[in-house]
Formats: C-alpha cells, structure tokens, sequence
C-alpha cells in the first residue's frame, strides 16, 4: 500500500480502548473520560476485520496501544486473533506497564512479540505526582516479568520535561549498561494542550543527548528500519541501546509508514491531521471487505505530506493522545 508521496504504509497502530488506569497528567485529564456511548466502541470481532483487511492491503505490523491496552477485557484473546490472521503481522504492544506481570506470560504465548513500556520516572513519588497513581513496583515488575517470557527487545520509553525528571535521563541511560533493553527518549509533542500539564516544556533531543555525553562516547548505530524514528546509540560496554526521537524538532515524515484506527472505529493518516475516515457505516451496515479496503487506502493515500507543528496557525489535533493511541 502505497500513499501519493510513495510511502509504503505497512504498520498500523490500532487502540483498543481511549480508557486508561493512570491518568497521565500531559496526556488525560484528572477525572478521567466520559463512556462512550454504549457500541461507540469497536466490538474486536469488528477491529479484527478491519485489521484483516488492513494486512492484506500490505501491513506487516500491528501495535495495539490505547489509553491502555491491558485494561480491555480479552486482550489476550484478541492479540492470539490478530497473531493467527494468515498474513501472520508481527504484534506489538505499547503499555503502562502496570497490568503487565499479571498478563506477560498469557501475552506471549498468544502470539505478542514483543513490547514498549511508557515509565517517565523511576522514583516513586514522582510517579504518582505525573500520573495521579501508585504503581511504580508494579511497572517495574511488568518489565521483569515481560523479559522472563522472551517479550523482546523491551523498549522503555521516556518523554523528558524540564524540571521534572531532567535529572533522571542519565539514570535511565545506565539501565542499558546492565539490560539488553532498548531505553528511548521521546519529545513531547503539542497534543492534548488543554491539559494543565501541557504547560510544561519537553526537552529537545539535542539537550538530552548533552546529558548523555556525560556518561561517555555515544556510539552512533547503523539505522535499522526496526528502530522507526529513533536515531539509535550504545554506551561503551552496555548491553542494551539508547534510542533518541526528536518528534518535533525532526524531520521524519519523509520515512513514515502508518496508519493509524481508534477505538470508535476511525482511521486517521497523521497523528497531526484531524482528517479522519469513520468505518463504521461499513462495518455495521453490510458493508463487504472490499469497501473496507478501498477506505483505508483512500485514507493511506490521502495521507499528508508532513506535520505542520512548526506552522504559525498549527492548532492542536482534536482527540487527546489516549484517544489517538501514541
Ligand atoms: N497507555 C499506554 C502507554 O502509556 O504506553 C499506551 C497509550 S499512550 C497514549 C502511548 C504513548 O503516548 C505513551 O508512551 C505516552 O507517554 C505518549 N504520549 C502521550 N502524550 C504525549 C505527548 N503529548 N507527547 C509525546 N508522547 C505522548
Ligand atoms: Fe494512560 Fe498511557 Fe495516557 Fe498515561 S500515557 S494516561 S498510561 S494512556
């Protein structure tokens, strides 16, 4: 699948849920989210047909994201699904990690390869300062108990915000020197703004990679496709990587392979772009496969060419990020 700039569109992102079990304070508010109304919701034998179309118009990866993923009754189920549709896509997880120990195993043996774990900091009162909840020591053995089944490469992924956990970019640097682990530090980007937290400023990945200097030569790594948008590095001597994702001060559209379904069924090309295909109406009203594929290439190949965040009239994308999925 092709869109009109020659991207090849091979990797769907699909959230299963806008719901979450922290509240995050960038990313949901403190009272968290009205129900949707009641069959809003893709049914998974809906989302499954929709992903099943999605592969045999040429994705190859499927990452299930949210709000937050585990929190759906019978994801583990769903992910076996997803992993037996014959064009077996490699299924990938993106979590808060804090259902993860319990499900780690069922995950894997469903057919999960591998997964990224959003953790900000690793101190715990800092935790529930950013995310409203206790939960660090469960995080932290969703992550152990993710490497015993063989989840692997397990990704952590950061975001920096001046004044919060500056401090703790070189701590989260020097888990890779004892784990094989992939630790990616992320911009923040300009979505969900009407959140108080939004206020706060990221860290660009330039005064990131200032920091990580300090703890040695950062070996450049060849790109692999694998890695998406981060530029990967590895300390001397270290088992695991470093990943660096400048969302907003990079220029990365040039290579962007997605697209992107939420939970009500809409299908958006740009995680930036509020143009969004509802398919629904063929999901629900007899609509047959070939017309839920000729709606989600229409959405590939309307994709736009680049985000405009650096724009003067930029405006800030219509769903908060638990609704879009990452
Ligand atoms: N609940 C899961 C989790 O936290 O990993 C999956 C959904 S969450 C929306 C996906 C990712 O989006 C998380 O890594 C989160 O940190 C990130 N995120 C949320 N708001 C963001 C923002 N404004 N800028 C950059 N990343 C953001
Ligand atoms: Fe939930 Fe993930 Fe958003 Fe945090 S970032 S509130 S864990 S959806």
């Amino acid at each position: 699948m092709q869109d009109q700039f020659g991207r090849t569109i091979e990797y769907l992102r699909l959230s299963v849920t806008d719901r979450c079990n922290l509240r995050c304070r960038y990313c949901m508010p403190e009272e968290g989210v009205a129900d949707l109304a009641h069959g809003d919701v893709l049914r998974y034998e809906e989302m499954l047909r929709v992903v099943a179309a999605a592969c045999r118009l040429g994705i190859r990866k499927v990452r299930v994201t949210g709000g937050e993923p585990l929190v759906r009754r019978g994801i583990v189920n769903f992910i076996g699904q997803l992993a037996a549709l014959p064009e077996k896509p490699e299924i990938t997880l993106t979590t808060n990690g804090l259902l993860l120990a319990e499900q780690a195993e069922a995950l894997k043996a469903a057919g999960l390869s591998r997964v990224n774990v959003s953790l900000d900091t690793m101190r715990p009162e800092r935790f529930k300062e950013l995310t409203l909840r206790p939960g660090l020591n469960q995080v932290l053995a969703g992550i152990q108990a993710a490497e015993g089944v063989g989840l692997l490469p397990i990704k952590i992924n950061v975001i920096p915000f001046v004044d919060f956990n500056t401090d703790e970019i070189v701590d989260f640097a020097r888990l890779t020197l004892e784990h094989p682990w992939d630790v990616r530090f992320i911009e923040f980007m300009p979505i969900s703004s009407d959140l108080d937290y939004a206020s706060r400023d990221g860290l660009s990945m330039a005064e990131v990679e200032a920091r990580l200097r300090t703890l040695g030569e950062l070996e450049a790594l060849p790109y692999q496709r694998t890695s998406g948008p981060a530029h990967m590095y590895r300390l001397p001597g270290a088992k695991g990587r470093i990943g660096l994702i400048p969302s907003v001060s990079g220029h990365f559209c040039g290579d962007c392979n997605r697209l992107r379904v939420m939970a009500d069924g809409r299908v958006r090309g740009c995680l930036f772009d509020n143009q969004e295909t509802d398919l629904k109406p063929i999901l629900r009203d007899g609509g047959d496969d070939q017309a839920l594929e000729d709606l989600l290439l229409a959405t590939a190949c309307a994709k736009p060419e680049k985000h405009q965040i650096h724009d003067k009239d930029f405006t800030t994308p219509n769903r908060r990020m638990h609704g879009i999925g990452g």
